[in-house]
């Protein structure tokens, strides 16, 4: 019978199990598409995502139009698509060319209303997404987050946190996978008292994934490790 070195077998499956957790965004091709609403500083974020990317060896386009969305070549080269359009409007071609790619098997990544609160009209893309932001009751609030899946790959070692931003309530798809929430203590709109609302998530649409946060109204949100581990992870996560 073989003896196993245990101390070697443990360091092993530690090694393993953290390079398995992660995907890398080394040498992938994201696409940025900024744009919509100025409040949210699409530019800044996308300056921002952009600059984390190319240290990460990722080779990064910028867009501040979604009719790349219909540049098929273009789509079909790209292992992920982080967009920042909050509100706007995208042409059914456009809204079709985003949606086939994600289907066939490109990431989709984004945060705030840069991906959750985008093309209000747009059902379609409501439903790739998996949520769509309503209201944030209070404006600039002080809550909490729950990690309410300390196991996942995007939040492990997160603990929960504290911030002051707004509070995003949503319309929710059942089907999204819930990485973290938030509840709502019904001081602004005391018949939401005690809803817990997903903050973060993930979720499949056709081959591709797709991972939201709804954290990421100003740049000062970023500064918070939580919210910038999250989001990166998520990032890592979605790409093809
Ligand atoms: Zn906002």
């Amino acid at each position: 019978m073989k003896k196993i070195n245990t101390p070697f077998v443990l360091l092993f499956c530690i090694l393993t199990s953290s390079a398995l957790a992660q995907n890398s965004v080394e040498g992938k091709n994201i696409l940025i598409v900024y744009g919509g609403w100025e409040g949210h500083l699409p530019e800044v974020f996308a300056k921002k995502i952009a600059s984390w990317l190319e240290e990460q060896n990722a080779n990064v386009t910028l867009s501040e139009s979604t009719s790349s969305y219909t540049d098929t070549a273009l789509m079909e080269s790209m292992d992920l698509i982080i967009q920042h359009i909050t509100m706007g409007q995208m042409k059914g071609k456009e809204s079709e060319g985003l949606r086939k790619a994600i289907a066939r098997g490109v990431g989709l990544a984004g945060c705030h209303g840069g991906l959750g609160d985008s093309f209000r009209n747009d059902t379609e893309y409501q439903y790739m997404v998996g949520g769509q932001f309503v209201k944030h009751p209070g404006g600039q609030i002080q809550y909490g987050v729950t990690i309410s899946d300390t196991t996942d790959p995007i939040t492990q070692g997160v603990n929960d946190f504290e911030l002051k931003t707004e509070q995003y309530y949503m319309h929710i798809d059942p089907m999204i996978e819930i990485l973290a929430t938030t509840q709502f203590s019904g001081e602004h709109d005391p018949w939401i008292e005690g809803v817990a609302m997903p903050v973060i998530w993930k979720k499949k649409y056709g081959k591709g994934r797709v991972f939201y946060s709804a954290l990421g109204h100003s740049e000062d949100v970023f500064e918070i490790p939580e919210v910038w581990t999250l989001m990166t992870r998520g990032i890592e996560w979605a790409v093809k």
